[in-house]
Parts: C-alpha cells; sequence; structure tokens
C-alpha cells in the first residue's frame, strides 16, 4: 500500500501532504501544508504565444536563476550544474494537479494506515530497535510509540525507501514544482535552494538527495528546510543520514517533535465517550477546557487522560461516528500534516502499537461521499447563506465543519458539523439565511 497507491490512482488535491496525494500513502514533512496547494490549473509556462521550445528554455531560465541564487548563498557549481542540467519531471508536474473525483472518507484513512500487517511490523521494529528507542526517550523525552507511528506512516517502516520506482532524485523533484506556474513556486524554491545546499554539504547523504515527489526526504519524510534545522546525527559516524540511518531517522523526528513543543509524558488525547443528550455544541473543535471539566459534562475519556490536562473536543464524522478529545500534542502532530485524518492516523498507530485496542465507536460507513465539486458547491451555498466555510476548495476542514455547525444552529438541528447527503442537498436546496 502506501506510495504505491498513488501510481494506480487518482492523486488527490493536497499537493505537498503525500498521504493525501497517495490516497494512503505517506506523507511530507511540509509546516503548514495543508495551505501548499489547491487545485492549480496547468498552465503553459511559455504562454499561449510561445513555440513548443518555451517550456523547456522557461525551464532552463528558471533552474539557471536558482543555481545562480544558490551560488550566491555559497553552493559551489559543482553542485549547481546539476540543476542546470536537469529537465522537468512530468509526473511530479502532473501530481499537483491532480484532483481527486471524489472526498476519501477518514476511516479510509484510518483503515489503510492501522492495518493489523502495519501493526505487527511496528511492533517488530520497537523490539529490533528496542535500545535505540531507549535511548531517543532517554535524550529527547518523546515516546518510542509515537515515533514508531509516524516511521509506519509515513514510510511503512522505511519499506518504501528501497522501491526505485517510488523515490525520485530531489533536485530534478523540486525543481519541476519550484519552475513550474503555481502560487507555491516560492515555497519550493526554498526547499530546492535548502535541498543544494544539502547536497553541498560533507555531512549530509553520501549520494544524490533521494526523497518522494514532494521532496520529502527519508524514514520520516523530512523536506529538505526541516532536514536543516532539525536533523541530528545520533549515531555518530558524522552525517545526518535519515535515509539510511534509522537512528539518525527516529531522534531527527523526535528532534523535531521537540521543537515545536512535545509534551514528554503527556498523551496526544484520546476518544471519548459522550453522555446522553450531550450538547454538541460544545463539541467545536477549539474550545479547550480542562479534563476534569469535560468530565463534569460527563464526557467520558475512553483511555486515562490527567485531570488537569487540557483538551478540545471534535466529532470528525459527526453525532454517528466517534467524538475524541485532543490534546496539545495532537496540535504537534498537526505539525507534520495538518489533515486531520493524517493525524488522527499517527496518533491511533501509536495507541496500536502500545498494545491499545481499536476505537470502541465506529464511523458511519455506509455513509455516501460528495465529490470535490460537490464539497465546493456546499461551501459557496453556506458561504452565501451567510455561513463562511473558508475557501470552497472542496475539502471539508475544520472552516467548513464550523460553517455547517452554524448552519445547523441556525436551523434548529444538532450541531455536529458534519454534512451528510440529506443534510447536503437540504444546505444546497436551502434558500434559509443566517437569522
Ligand atoms: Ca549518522
Amino acid at each position: 500500500m502506501g506510495w504505491r497507491q498513488r501510481r494506480f490512482g487518482a492523486p488527490m488535491r493536497r499537493a505537498a501532504t503525500i498521504a493525501f496525494l497517495m490516497a494512503l500513502g505517506p506523507a511530507a514533512l511540509i509546516p503548514g501544508a495543508v495551505e501548499i496547494v489547491s487545485a492549480e490549473p496547468s498552465a503553459p509556462a511559455g504562454g499561449a504565444a510561445a513555440g513548443a521550445d518555451a517550456q523547456p528554455l522557461a525551464f532552463a531560465h528558471c533552474t539557471g536563476a536558482v543555481a545562480a541564487e544558490a551560488e550566491a548563498r555559497g553552493v559551489p557549481a559543482g553542485v549547481t550544474d546539476r540543476l542546470r542540467a536537469l529537465s522537468p519531471d512530468a509526473d511530479v508536474a502532473a501530481a499537483p494537479q491532480g484532483q481527486a473525483e471524489f472526498v476519501k472518507p477518514i476511516w479510509s484513512y484510518l483503515d489503510a494506515n492501522l492495518t493489523e500487517t502495519r501493526i505487527a511490523e511496528g511492533r517488530r521494529k520497537l523490539a529490533e530497535w528496542s535500545a535505540t528507542f531507549d535511548a531517543i526517550e532517554a535524550r529527547y523525552g518523546v515516546d518510542r510509540f509515537i515515533l514508531a507511528a509516524f516511521w509506519g506512516v509515513e514510510s511503512t517502516y522505511g519499506s518504501v525507501l528501497e522501491d526505485p520506482g517510488i523515490v525520485r532524485p530531489v533536485l530534478r523533484s523540486l525543481a519541476t514544482l519550484a519552475c513550474s506556474e503555481t502560487p507555491r513556486a516560492p515555497y519550493w524554491r526554498a526547499e530546492l535552494i535548502a535541498a543544494l545546499e544539502i547536497q553541498a554539504q560533507d555531512k549530509g547523504p553520501p549520494g544524490p538527495l533521494t526523497g518522494s515527489w514532494a521532496g520529502a526526504m527519508g524514514h520520516t519524510q523530512f523536506m529538505p528546510t526541516v532536514y536543516q534545522a532539525h536533523a541530528v546525527d545520533f549515531d555518530g559516524d558524522g552525517r545526518r543520514d535519515i535515509w539510511t540511518s534509522v537512528p539518525d531517522a527516529l531522534a531527527s523526528t523526535a528532534n523535531y517533535l521537540t521543537a515545536m513543543g512535545w509534551r514528554s509524558g503527556a498523551r496526544w488525547g484520546s476518544e471519548a465517550r459522550l453522555p446522553d443528550g450531550f450538547d454538541l455544541a460544545l463539541a467545536d473543535e477549539t474550545t479547550e477546557r480542562s479534563i476534569a471539566a469535560w468530565k463534569a459534562l460527563g464526557v467520558v475519556p475512553i483511555q486515562a487522560l490527567a485531570e488537569d490536562g487540557t483538551a478540545t473536543l471534535i466529532l470528525p464524522a459527526g453525532a454517528r461516528g466517534p467524538a475524541f478529545l485532543l490534546q496539545p500534542n495532537f496540535r504537534i502532530i498537526l505539525r507534520y500534516n495538518t489533515a486531520l485524518a493524517y493525524a488522527l492516523s499517527v496518533a491511533h498507530l501509536s495507541d496500536r502499537l502500545r498494545g491499545e485496542a481499536g476505537f470502541t465507536r465506529d464511523w458511519p460507513r455506509g455513509d455516501a461521499m460528495p465529490s470535490a465539486g460537490d464539497v465546493r458547491s456546499l461551501q459557496s451555498r453556506l458561504a452565501e447563506r451567510g455561513f463562511p466555510a473558508g475557501a470552497a476548495d472542496g475539502r471539508i476542514g475544520p472552516r467548513t465543519r464550523a460553517a455547517i455547525r452554524a448552519y445547523q444552529a441556525a436551523n434548529g438541528l444538532p450541531p455536529d458539523g458534519y454534512a451528510d447527503a440529506p443534510l447536503r442537498e437540504r444546505i444546497l436546496a436551502s434558500s434559509e439565511t443566517k437569522p
């Protein structure tokens, strides 16, 4: 599964978050990834009037400019010449423009990331690398189960790194993205320059940088700027080698999580049981209460959470699906990839590796999923009716859920923030406006 999935299916629209492009696979470590790309229409680089040679010329002009900038920052010509010699990678160029026809339900991601095979393999890895995990826990205070869960979700414990059909040269991927006509080109350009700087160091990988189509590298998929800031040499061989050294990759991830504010000894949160008649307006994703306060409202964490800890309450699939109390560490997982489905996958895999059970409440698996176009229509209609849902981007995120909750509340419906097919139809047909 994982990286292979994307090769056979239509990539989804969240370009940099590989987990989403690949539907089920690993994700790039890209801060703010959720904003990176919405569907970007492809545009010929040279403009309509230019001839067939315009695209290669524009690409060469762009890579030449990036090479010059990198040289000004001290990257030697021996490295920048590699950039100048590149041609664009057509598969990478097509990736951000791919659009998922249907919105993938959150339970599909979780199912794919929490197979029995992945859980069993994770437990084997925990045993195999036990001494390394001991040392990383002692040094960084990040527990082994969360690290192993990142490792499992990002690269299936490194197994995808051995697939020559998946792993690509990072400079070419990033050059393709940086020199394409996308609003995010400056982001990719900065990553490309970072990759050139890494390539120029003698403490990096021994050969050309390899990574995903989006330039995410190694066992836990660091983008080049993240590598520069947070990768560590944990095995002491003098290289920060997140490609072939499991200790380096896992310690680099622990180092990153610590830098982002990971709270040692704390959980990510827990599934929660709601009392009958619970006021769903309280599950607004944003209001933070102490665990004691949630308990006083009748919300019962399935796993034990410290009473003085804080959490927000979320119902990702509405009142018919499981509820979760999310604690500050969950937000750190979201720094890796801002998608809720991704973060819940990592969080829950860590629990399963620790030996805990699956969720007690199942998802509304029978629900029909909307197409991305349906979601865009829904978002537009909500906004027209006075319930701003953020950009009409075809993805259901916090702002869309908030708009659905507001619509529900204004119309006397239980405000669970989840639009199933009947509610979607009602909203699309509605002429009601916010009072
Ligand atoms: Ca090393």
